[in-house]
């Protein structure tokens, strides 16, 4: 089996690698590996629970020092989806592929607008991990990792309505809320009836003539005041559709994209194909199994 992917297994040796041996998340850390043989000799013969890897890349490792450079990631967990069309309580197949079309739009954006090149997806179990080691990135520190993850996710109000750069990648991230919208969630700054009237109102939404969406679109429907509140509400939501600790944490440890020996059915694998992959046939989430117990 040789399903660690590359981007694990160049420079191994600078990694910190995690064990969780009782499923009771990592308890045994600070591991290293010289190479990938003695990674799946340790594996096949611990069989943990499962494997968790250093974001970040050191001198020495074992003591997590001399740092050199971390991967930027952004963390996508389908239960912590503030909007999503199926309002669960747990993760559901609706949150996972909403997950999943979340992250080809960030990814989308990292390429297109940051040119990013050495982006990689990986199916978390339970969401996605978006993982990017472009060397100029990978040196920068949390300051920057976080104006990206505000960027790309459309974290602020645009100070322009025109519908170009980020004006129209905020709209575009807006649009796509408002059409997963139930009724039932709760935004901060949004009471219910704004909520409801911004339902009510979104099968007029229409694109202008050049293909994009205008930003005031909502402002004659719902007056000037609440609009605001409901641009503000939604640059918030936009933040909190990513676990913003993790991108901005150089020390972090990720699940291992691998299905070697692990003593959980909830596997975490690399995804790649963007457009065709499917959790659930490439990796058992634990509440499936649990169901048909
Ligand atoms: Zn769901």
């Amino acid at each position: 089996m040789n399903d660690l992917p590359k981007f694990i297994t160049k420079d191994i040796h600078k990694r910190e690698f995690g064990f969780d041996h009782y499923g009771k998340g990592p308890n045994d850390r600070y591991k290293t590996f010289s190479n990938k043989r003695a990674l799946k000799k340790f594996l096949r013969a611990k069989t943990p629970f499962a494997t968790y890897i250093s974001v970040a890349f050191y001198n020495e490792p074992r003591r997590r020092q001399d740092w050199q450079h971390s991967e930027l990631v952004f963390d996508i967990d389908a239960k912590d989806i503030p909007i999503r069309s199926c309002n669960c309580d747990n993760v559901c197949e609706t949150c996972l592929n909403e997950s999943l079309e979340l992250a080809r739009i960030y990814i989308d954006t990292l390429k297109g607008d940051l040119g990013l090149k050495n982006v990689y997806l990986v199916y978390s179990g339970r969401g996605y991990h978006i993982r990017v080691l472009d060397q100029f990135i990978m040196e920068e520190e949390s300051e920057l990792r976080g104006e990206i993850l505000k960027y790309i996710t459309g974290a602020d109000v645009p100070t322009n309505e025109i519908p170009l750069g980020y004006t129209n990648l905020f709209i575009n991230r807006l649009v796509r809320n408002v059409f997963h919208m139930t009724g039932k969630e709760k935004i901060e700054g949004m009471n219910t009836n704004l909520l409801k009237d911004v339902i009510k109102n979104r099968d007029k939404i229409e694109k202008s003539k050049n293909g994009n969406y205008q930003l005031g679109l909502f402002r004659d429907k719902i007056g000037p005041r609440r609009y605001k509140n409901f641009l503000d509400a939604m640059a918030r939501v936009n933040l909190s559709m990513v676990d913003g600790k993790v991108s901005i944490d150089l020390k972090r440890i990720l699940r291992l994209p691998s299905s070697l020996h692990s003593k959980v059915s909830m596997k975490c694998v690399e995804v790649k194909n963007l457009e065709k992959f499917d959790p659930f046939k490439y990796a058992v989430p634990k509440f499936v199994e649990e169901r048909k117990s």
